[in-house]
């Protein structure tokens, strides 16, 4: 089962501190920015929307910003979840290569197909990451 709390069989990185899980210690990940150590997962820390302190483990990682539980769920409810690139490619290898570099910020591929009536133009399909790990969890 995915959720905010997960158990490693070690080798996580802690992206706060670099300390790596040791067997069946407990790491945090946090969406958008990835795992935490627990002694980082317990850090007070500011939501940069509205200034709250809260511990790093319940904070979530939206397009650059910090946010808290309440702040989240406002922010997830605003803008775009979905985005659409269009990629020049020869072959769909060449076209995914080409559509993971370039996707968006905080955005995962979720889909690439070959536009109607090309052979060499794909349209890419990316999904936002918050959103991407709420129906994927
Ligand atoms: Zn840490
Ligand atoms: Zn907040």
């Amino acid at each position: 089962m995915l959720g905010h709390l997960t158990k490693h069989e070690g080798g996580a990185t802690c992206k706060i501190c670099g300390r790596v899980a040791q067997s069946g210690e407990q790491f945090h990940y946090i969406t958008g920015l990835g795992e935490v150590c627990h002694r980082c997962g317990l850090d007070p820390v500011v939501c940069d929307l509205c200034g709250a302190r809260v511990r790093r483990m319940t904070l979530t990682v939206l397009r650059g910003k910090s946010l808290c539980l309440n702040c989240y769920k406002k922010e997830r409810e605003s803008g775009e979840k979905r985005a659409v690139r269009e990629v020049q490619a020869p072959d769909i290898g060449e076209a995914l290569k080409i559509a993971l570099e370039n996707s968006p910020k905080g955005f995962r591929l979720i889909g690439l197909r070959l536009k109607t009536s090309s052979k060499a133009s794909w349209q890419a399909e990316y999904e936002r990451e918050d959103i991407y790990q709420m129906r994927c969890s």
